[in-house]
């Protein structure tokens, strides 16, 4: 049998373009896997019924000599990343049975280069969360310990990868909805410069934060995924163009901004992040302290911009225009009904506090002032990468928390304190597993560059190795 658990997206394309091994049977396997242990860990929403079919088509274009790095890789994709004539639900009740009615762009990529989509995974309700529980299905579990949350929002996707159920993975990343869940099941995940990914057939959640981005077991299946789904879309008006890509992966000065981890990290997830700071040193990287004061404000400003944002995407589901919808007595009376039905309550809480920070008599003191913090704080990097090449944190500061453990929404939000940063100011950022916890659980380190310089987060893994 094959052990897709410990094979790379590069091996499994080697083998498949030698003849060594066939999509079918790589597939065939995934499913397997699936049939084992998706009951308990509930990492698909649905896992589709034509996975063979579409296998059996990429092992003819291999055979043809047409196939790519990824033509017959079984791929899952995230539950609000739109594939033609296939139910795609946000994991949320509204959109229970809609059925997406095109292609997003970086799936119709994907199927030009043959790759073999298995199934769509679990994630927090229209991706609002940071370990799944905000799912209207259920929760996904860790793979490494099924006690604990896998991280989210895209925890189904990381779940599906470290668990042998596909190879690579798609994710949505907000304020770390990649990064994190790789961090807590031990995978590469990544959230490229905002722009160098379409995200036309991405269910918005805040549109100046969203990205589209990959989850592998090592960087190069990261990048293999990436280079395939980047790329300028006439349909999303942010998409960038390739050409402002700098190809130069070497870049060698870490900065650390040391004031910023002074408080809240684990001393665990500290002390392996000094350890993998020193095997980087060895390695030849140059190592500074920076100071980035503005830092500690990114979580607050995330916190009114994104809810902002949410409030404003997801006021088109009412009911009438898509999804779900329960009849009242007047149309007031419908959108209330549909909406209380339909949206969880974390949904709700994010809608309401969009709402109110948008409000008049509000707007100035909170969606504004968010904006010129953000700015600082854009600003602020672009300062710090004049005489350092990463920004390095640990990508959360905890390990994987177990289910239940963080009821208070605001002790969730706190977790986020690493990530959301990259997306305020549009950056590139990668996490990449460091080792584990004397508990097992996976540690994950972040790394942060400059706008476009996403090739060179991927040059990080091996010399860490
Ligand atoms: N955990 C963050 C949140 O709850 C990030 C979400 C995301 O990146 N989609 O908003």
């Amino acid at each position: 049998m094959i052990d897709v658990k410990n094979l790379t997206i590069e091996k499994a394309g080697a083998m498949m373009q030698k003849g060594e091994l066939t999509s079918v049977g790589l597939v065939s396997a995934c499913l397997k896997n699936i049939e084992e242990k998706n009951k308990e860990l509930n990492v698909f929403l649905e896992v589709f019924a034509d996975a063979l079919e579409q296998a059996k088509r990429a092992d003819v274009l291999i055979k043809s000599g047409k196939g790519t790095k990824l033509t017959g890789i079984p791929m899952a994709i995230k539950d609000n990343i739109l594939i033609t004539g296939r139910k795609v639900s946000s994991a949320s009740k509204m959109l229970e049975n809609y059925v997406a009615s095109y292609d997003a762009f970086i799936i119709k990529k994907l199927k030009s280069e043959g790759v073999v989509f298995i199934g769509r995974t679990n994630m927090d309700e229209f991706a609002m969360g940071s370990s799944t529980e905000n799912s209207a299905y259920g929760p996904t579990k860790n793979p490494n310990d099924p006690s604990r949350v896998p991280g989210g929002s895209s925890g189904g996707s990381a779940a599906a990868v470290f668990s042998g159920m596909a190879l690579g993975a798609l994710g949505s990343d907000t304020g770390g909805s990649i990064r994190q869940p790789a961090s807590f099941c031990g995978l590469v995940g990544m959230k490229p410069t905002y722009g160098a990914v379409s995200r036309s057939g991405l269910t918005a959640m805040s549109s100046s934060l969203d990205q589209i981005g990959p989850f592998a077991k090592t960087s190069e299946d990261a990048e293999i995924i990436f280079k395939a789904i980047v790329g300028k879309d006439k349909m999303d008006s942010t998409s960038l163009s390739l050409a402002d890509y700098k190809s130069s992966p070497v870049r060698k000065i870490i900065g650390v901004p040391r004031d910023f981890l002074a408080k809240g990290v684990d001393p665990e997830v500290l002390k392996n992040f000094e350890e993998s700071l020193a095997k980087l040193k060895r390695a030849g990287y140059l190592t500074k302290d920076i100071v980035m004061p503005y830092l500690k404000y990114s979580l607050p400003v995330y916190y009114i911009i994104m809810p902002a944002e949410v409030s404003t995407n997801l006021s088109r589901l009412d009911g009438v225009r898509y999804g779900l919808r329960n009849e009242g007595q007047n149309i007031f009376d419908m959108f209330k009904k549909s909406r209380s039905a339909g949206f969880g309550r974390e949904t709700r809480r994010r809608m309401i506090l969009g709402a109110y920070v948008l409000s008049h008599g509000y707007y100035d003191a909170y969606y504004n002032k968010a904006w010129q913090v953000r700015r600082a704080i854009i600003k602020e990097y672009q300062n710090t990468f004049k005489d350092v090449d990463f920004v390095m944190t640990p990508t959360v500061p905890t390990t994987a928390f177990k289910f239940g453990e963080k009821k208070d929404p605001l002790q969730m939000y706190l977790g986020d304190i690493f990530t959301v940063s990259a997306n305020l100011a549009g950056l590139p950022a990668i996490s990449i597993p460091s080792g584990v916890s004397v508990a097992g659980l996976p540690f994950g380190l972040e790394f942060t560059a400059p706008p476009y310089a996403d090739a060179s987060l991927f040059a990080i893994q091996k010399d860490l190795q």
